[in-house]
């Protein structure tokens, strides 16, 4: 059975970490990759991504019956975003620990380390995305990326238009 981590080397995982147009603009990248390098994550790829209505919708595609996927999705190209791909072993669940509850106003209370407590304001503007499964990782990898790192495809992936 191959999943994510086999496209990346063995014992390696790969997920996806996306830096939301608030934490962008708000100027968390700094602080949150260096989170990322503390953790002991490789980036293996990264491009920043100006996401039109089209894409954001196909993104969040499991979203679209919920009450909140409009607002989501005007957030979601309110802005550029940063698209990268971590690498480590259990890359995706470590991120989502990483990264704390989706509610940034409840982590600041009961997970005041994680990152959505320093850059995210609510439930929605949460400054950052993690995938939450392997599975997950390898779809929202390859929405973003046609080739996995390492391969001949090279230097042309920063400010890719989606
Ligand atoms: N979201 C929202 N309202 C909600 C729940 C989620 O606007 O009540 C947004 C939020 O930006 C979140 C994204 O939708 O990150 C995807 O929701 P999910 O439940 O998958 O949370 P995540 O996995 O990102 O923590």
């Amino acid at each position: 059975d191959c999943r994510s981590f086999c496209v990346w080397g063995i014992g390696r995982e790969a997920t996806l970490a996306i830096i939301k147009p608030d934490g962008l603009l708000g100027n968390y990248t700094e602080t949150i990759k260096a989170t990322i390098a503390h953790s002991g994550f490789k980036i293996s790829r990264e491009k920043v991504v100006q996401l039109d209505e089209e894409g954001a919708a196909n993104f969040y595609a499991e979203h679209s019956t919920k009450k909140f996927f409009h607002g989501l999705i005007k957030y979601m190209t309110s802005g550029p975003v940063l698209v990268m791909v971590l690498e480590k072993e259990n890359a995706v669940s470590n991120w989502r620990s990483l990264i704390g509850p989706t509610d940034g106003r409840k982590a600041k209370i009961t997970h005041p380390d994680s990152i959505r407590a320093i850059c995210g304001a609510d439930v929605e503007k949460n400054c950052v995305h993690g995938s939450d499964s392997p599975q997950s990782a390898e779809r929202e990898i390859s929405f973003f990326f046609d080739t996995p790192s390492g391969s001949q495809r090279g230097g042309d992936d920063e400010h890719d238009e989606l």
